[in-house]
């Protein structure tokens, strides 16, 4: 949504050079060891076990590096000269092409490139779900500043970063902003700090916001020998530019909003006035699937109430249901996160209203259809997450 930012989608397979340019054909591995008994192999800083299934504890190598990049071949022939690799991050397509992007988009330092989209790591212990796997989604963007603006542009994008989880109906107790120690930082950046979420099992990092300098304009404008300065027309002077990078896990995020929203608690149920067990997921209607479902009390109301909800398609993520009790739809709803769901019944032809019910409290409102919409808006603009009530993953 902003003036100063662009998107591209590059190639998933590009150039080894750019590559050994970025430093990850050298640099991009995990120490890796083998237990020579029992033929296992760890990351040296992930042993699960001591415990050889051989007998008495694993036999160790010493550490060897294992290169994360997924290889591939180019063209017909499989040697050394064809191979080729799956990005392993989607950023350093958009330091390649920041030169032909800036020109062509007219913008001028400082603006950021945004991209979305697959990255590829052989990982060798994937785990906790998909918090760690092979082939994950990132968003990346790398905002190049003028060098003396870095410091001021990096605290901007952590600011902004952290606002944006918190947007999305998170628990604020369970976010932080962990600045990385000296000893933590990554050979190219002198400031990074991580988005964490206290996930289950810990508390994980969701994004990394990172001031590169100029490091990868500088390594690619070495390796490709393509001048990829910028020419300040204002200042009338040449600059490399260094580059503040928000990068984010999409699919963390996704693992986020769904631990963050799970909660099992005891109610009575609307209909039969039992007390039962109802699984709920607390998601805020932005990121809700199914923002408003939309039911027939009986069959026999199916026609006004499918109108009702074509009419609301344009504007909602909607979903129609009209098989089953009431209370057992209302149930569903509840547990893929629907917030609101919307009843059709025998009045609704005489008083022209329909009533809309809240997942989070239960509450049921009588709303005219002709302000059906407004009012659904006005109740996501007010949505506000309210604490487990019973046990919840995160709870
Ligand atoms: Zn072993």
């Amino acid at each position: 949504m902003r003036d100063d930012v662009v998107g591209q989608d590059s190639s998933i397979i590009s150039h080894p050079t750019v590559w050994k340019a970025s430093g990850h054909v050298d640099h991009f591995t995990d120490p890796m060891v083998d237990c020579k008994k029992c033929k296992g192999r760890w990351r040296a800083d992930q042993m699960d076990s001591k415990e050889c299934p051989h007998g008495g504890s694993h036999e160790l190598t010493e550490p060897q590096k294992f290169n994360l990049m997924f290889r591939t071949f180019v063209g017909a022939v499989e040697d050394a000269a064809s191979v080729a690799y799956l990005r392993p991050e989607t950023c350093q397509p958009m330091f390649v092409n920041f030169k032909q992007i800036q020109l062509v988009s007219r913008q001028k330092v400082p603006f950021g490139i945004a991209q979305i989209g697959k990255a590829f790591r052989n990982e060798v212990n994937p785990r906790n779900f998909i918090f760690r796997s092979r082939e994950f989604e990132q968003m990346e963007m790398e905002f190049f500043v003028k060098p003396g603006d870095a410091k001021k542009w990096f605290d901007f994008w952590v600011q902004q970063r952290f606002d944006w989880y918190k947007g999305l109906g998170i628990r604020p107790d369970k976010l932080r902003l962990r600045p990385h120690g000296k000893d933590e930082l990554a050979h190219y950046a002198s400031m990074a700090v991580d988005v964490e979420y206290e996930f289950p099992f810990g508390w994980q990092e969701l994004e990394g916001i990172a001031h590169r300098g100029a490091f990868d304009l500088t390594q690619h404008q070495q390796f490709s020998g393509k001048d990829l300065s910028y020419f300040d027309d204002a200042a009338k002077e040449h600059f490399v530019p260094e580059v503040i990078e928000p990068s984010a896990g999409v699919d963390r995020t996704l693992l986020m909003l769904l631990v963050d929203a799970y909660d099992v608690e005891q109610i009575v149920d609307e209909e039969s006035k039992k007390s039962e067990e109802r699984v709920i997921m607390h998601l805020s209607p932005i990121v809700a699937p199914i923002q408003v479902g939309v039911f027939p009390l009986s069959k026999k109301l199916g026609e006004p109430a499918q109108k009702l909800e074509k009419a609301l398609r344009s504007e909602f993520r909607t979903f129609y249901d009209e098989s089953g009790a009431i209370g057992r739809r209302y149930r569903r709803q509840d547990e893929v996160g629907t917030p609101f769901c919307i009843t059709v019944d025998f009045q609704t032809e005489t008083d022209r209203a329909v009533t809309i019910r809240d997942r989070d409290t239960m509450s049921q409102d009588r709303v005219a259809l002709d302000q059906v919409s407004r009012v659904l808006k006005e109740k996501m603009a007010a949505w506000q997450r309210l604490p487990n009530k019973g046990t919840g993953l995160a709870a």
